[in-house]
């Protein structure tokens, strides 16, 4: 496995919906834990590629209820964070740079938070 140059300092949920992630280059970021499970890198959400080839095709997303809430957060040694679901999901390991990329691409500005905020209430 390649060795992340970044590494998480702090991670916290700001929001029941949101997550925040603190590196070690002195960076924030907050994304939505919708952004984070839609990206569950767990063989069961993204298939498995064998030999270059996809042969587990991804279920048909369903929303399951809590499948947006995290219930708990267990650290994997010092390079990983296995994240449980509220709907019971517990096999997706987000990786140190598997999480940087997540907040490079999905990270959202003040602004967008607040217009998120809106949306769901
Ligand atoms: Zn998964």
């Amino acid at each position: 496995m390649k060795e992340s140059t970044f590494i998480p300092t702090k991670i916290d949920l700001p929001e029941s919906y949101l997550i925040r992630i603190a590196w070690s280059d002195g960076s924030e970021f907050v994304i939505t834990l919708e952004d984070l499970r839609n990206n569950c890198p767990c063989a069961s959400c993204k298939g498995e590629v064998i030999m270059g080839k996809q042969v587990l095709a991804p279920a048909i997303p369903v929303f399951t209820p809590g499948m947006h809430e995290i219930d708990a957060i267990n650290s994997r040694g010092n390079y990983a964070i296995q994240v449980g679901w509220k709907d019971g999901h517990n096999t997706g390991i987000y990786t140190w740079e598997l999480l940087h990329e997540l907040c490079l691409s999905h990270g959202k500005s003040p602004e967008e938070l607040q217009k998120f905020k809106q949306s769901r209430s």
